[in-house]
């Protein structure tokens, strides 16, 4: 199973932020959306870094609340790693565990076309396990 099928239940949207935004903006689009990260980009790259609840944990803690005053681009990480839409699930939540990373933005060529997170991964395998069962069953029943 690709990572499409996530893509189309929960859709494609993609929550960015500029690099010259600061952390306190950052730690707040995160805590409005209910999300865990967001992609950095700006109006000509779609994908400068990537900016996770962890990067503002980590600044606060090496440098105290004055972190929060810094851009987006200091704490940032810039070598993300993306997926596609064709990429497989299983592929991606190794990406995951070996890179102990809980989000991979999707490319579409040029282009963002979503994010997966770990829970995304979970939820769909969840789904799948007692898509499996319920099937079981009924061939139990039947049979
Ligand atoms: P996370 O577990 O996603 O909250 O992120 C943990 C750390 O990995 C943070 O430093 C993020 O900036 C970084 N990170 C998150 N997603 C990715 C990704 N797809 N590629 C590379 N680094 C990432």
């Amino acid at each position: 199973m690709t990572i499409e099928r996530i893509l189309s239940d929960k859709g494609r949207t993609v929550v960015t932020i500029e690099p010259g935004h600061t952390l306190h903006e950052a730690a707040r689009l995160l805590c409005e959306k209910r999300i865990g990260a967001v992609v950095v980009s700006d109006a000509f790259r779609p994908v400068i870094g990537i900016l996770s609840e962890r990067d503002i944990v980590r600044a606060i803690a090496a440098r105290g609340s004055a972190a929060l005053e810094e851009p987006v681009s200091q704490s940032m990480t810039t070598t993300v790693v993306t997926g596609t839409a064709h990429t497989g699930i299983t592929e991606v939540l190794e990406l995951m565990t070996e890179g102990k990373f809980r989000h991979v933005p999707i490319m579409d060529g040029q282009r963002l076309a979503g994010i997966v997170s770990i829970g995304d991964i979970v939820k769909d395998r969840l789904a799948e396990a007692e898509a499996e069962t319920a099937a079981m069953r009924d061939y139990i029943a039947t049979a």
